[in-house]
């Protein structure tokens, strides 16, 4: 009785088998040691991710990944030279529901609050402080449940080209 409810269970998951359990099928086979992230994993607990942006609205990664359960130690460096007045950058995390562009085009109206919308903050899980050319910041959080999730720079414009995925395994 027991093996005829684990296969039932087993059959159920494959039948929702998206990507994301196709993922996990081939993490199971291929060994831990071999899996390569460009989060730069450095131990289980946590994941140490540093992104950049630049003086051409450009972040270095279009995609983050983590693991699920994993507290997220992320620096964004502006490795500009311009000031934050024309060329500021932030990293900001969006809930899997919001609609970036909308997000986008609030930020622009919030220059009082550093370009983050008071009024959108549901849609904000997490976010750096506005940088310029020279400066950085570390925020720490934990990472949210498994799923995609947009990361965007929230200053006037720069989320048409300053935008990612931020994955949660
Ligand atoms: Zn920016």
């Amino acid at each position: 009785m027991k093996k005829l409810i684990l296969i039932f269970v087993a059959a159920l998951a494959i039948s929702c088998g998206d990507n994301k359990k196709e993922e996990k099928k081939e993490l199971k086979i291929g060994t831990q040691v071999e899996e390569t992230s460009p989060a730069e994993t450095t131990d289980d607990a946590v994941a140490n991710v540093t992104i950049e942006g630049n003086d051409q609205m450009k972040f270095n990664k279009s995609e983050i990944r983590v693991k699920a359960g994993q507290k997220v130690k992320l620096t964004l460096k502006h490795v500009g030279k311009m000031d934050k007045t024309v060329m500021g950058h932030n990293w900001t995390l969006l809930t899997q529901d919001a609609d970036m562009a909308a997000v986008g085009q609030a930020a622009a109206l919030a220059k009082d609050s550093e370009y983050i919308p008071t009024d959108m903050k549901d849609k904000i899980i997490v976010h750096t402080k506005m940088l310029g050319g020279g400066e950085s910041d570390t925020i720490e959080f934990d990472a949210p449940a498994p799923g995609t999730y947009t990361f965007m720079c929230t200053f006037p414009g720069h989320y048409a080209l300053m935008q990612g995925q931020f994955i949660v395994e």
